[in-house]
């Protein structure tokens, strides 16, 4: 299988189409922290309170609510976490019960959709308690991304039968030296394929893929994991490289545009875009003109920012609400939990902290912060 997808790596020779403004501005990309802020956001206007919906004030819904259940995870990837993290302390972590109650009240304010992140979901102790609770609290779809690592046929099964609906698997490099070298973690790329076959044998589908590509370490590799979306006919999905690393390495010559990822892929596998992707969907997605069953996907948060239509909302693994993944600021809903608030004191919460929304992550501009957290700790 793997020497199959081999046999689809293209050369070098690729030309960067590399968004030229993007270049300049990411150049000067400062890697200095921002301070987060905790405490309680402002009131939103009492006519948009009185909705009971998370509208921001650049008329924006939220009906994507990405929950990270842990800031804990057993691979430390390059783009993402430091060996040495330091995990927040287990007290400090919402609950079962403190995240199941924050996806009904979330629930009853709109969303439609919540996604289990991290961290590593999967290492959550609670996971099908989390899973199932929010199932009956919920109308909810309830969806997870994982590294696979710890996917077997038995944990999908009962955490599908407890009410999972959909699963998005990362995996950035084929190759066994490298994907060690990329997760600093002992899983390889035969585990992660061993997952994505597991998923696809218990019907969780449709199944997506993502991956993120590094100038110089496996931007090679996207034509070998675009046939992994032909392979099994799923969606494989390129992310661009975001300056939300705990060790605060992105620069921009690191990073590689969607368009050039596209350029690479369609040098092998021509593309037709499917022109039916939702408004406020992150991905663009294609076809393959030979007809082969498959997507591609471009996020590109840096290059072609799809602010605009951002309908999500993050909760962070200790139970802080971040308008926006770029957020310099961030609400502490934990504290109002325990402070014993009543439904309709975090429903204000969770109304007033989505008003403060920015109107777009400003990552190509000349003064974009780099948050201080990482993804890992946002999640994804
Ligand atoms: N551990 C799970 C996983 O890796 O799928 C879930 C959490 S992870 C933070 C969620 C997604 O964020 C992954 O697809 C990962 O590739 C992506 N990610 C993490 N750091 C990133 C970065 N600096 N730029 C772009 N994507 C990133
Ligand atoms: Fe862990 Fe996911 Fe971050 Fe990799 S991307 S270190 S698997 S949280």
């Amino acid at each position: 299988m793997l020497q199959t997808l081999s046999a689809n790596a293209i050369t070098e020779d690729v030309p960067s189409v590399a968004t030229p403004w993007v270049d300049v501005a990411l150049t000067q990309l400062s890697a200095s922290q921002s301070h987060v802020s905790g405490g309680t956001p402002p009131p939103a206007p009492a006519s948009v309170r009185f909705t009971r919906r998370m509208t921001d004030s650049h008329g924006r819904t939220i009906r994507d609510l990405r929950i990270s259940i842990t800031d804990r995870c057993n691979f430390r990837c390059v783009y993402c976490m430091e060996p040495d993290v330091r995990f927040a302390p287990r007290e400090s972590l919402l609950t079962t019960d403190e995240i199941i109650r924050v996806a009904r009240i979330a629930n009853s304010l709109g969303v439609r959709k919540i996604r289990l992140t991290g961290g590593e979901p999967t290492l959550h102790p609670e996971l099908t308690a989390i899973i199932a609770g929010i199932r009956a609290a919920t109308d909810v779809e309830i969806a997870m991304i994982t590294n696979a690592s710890l996917l077997t046929r038995e944990a999908l099964r009962v955490w599908k039968a407890a009410g999972l609906a959909r699963v998005t698997i990362s995996i950035d490099s084929l190759r066994a030296g490298r994907f060690a070298r990329l997760t600093r973690s002992t899983s390889s790329p035969a585990d992660v394929l061993a997952g994505i076959e597991a998923c696809l044998a218990e019907g969780l589908t449709p199944l997506k893929l993502n991956a993120v590509l590094i100038r110089g370490f496996n931007d090679d590799e996207a034509t070998d994991l675009a046939a992994l979306a032909r392979h099994y006919a799923i969606e494989m999905r390129f992310i661009e490289y975001m300056p939300l690393d705990s060790g605060h390495a992105w620069d921009s010559s690191k990073w590689v545009s969607a368009a050039e990822t596209r350029a690479a892929i369609e040098a092998c596998f021509p593309l037709i875009a499917c022109g039916d992707d939702d408004p406020s969907s992150t991905a663009r997605t294609f076809t393959f003109a030979d007809g082969v069953p498959g997507r591609i996907g471009f996020i590109a948060p840096v290059s072609s920012p799809f602010c605009g239509a951002c309908s999500r909302l993050r909760l962070t693994a200790d139970g802080k609400v971040r308008p926006c993944l770029f957020s310099t600021t961030e609400w502490d809903l934990r504290s109002t939990l325990r402070a014993g608030a009543d439904d309709d004191a975090i429903a204000e919460f969770l109304i007033d902290a989505t008003w403060t929304k920015q109107p777009g992550h400003g990552i190509a501009s000349h003064d974009f912060r780099q948050p201080s957290r990482p993804m890992s700790a946002i999640g994804g």
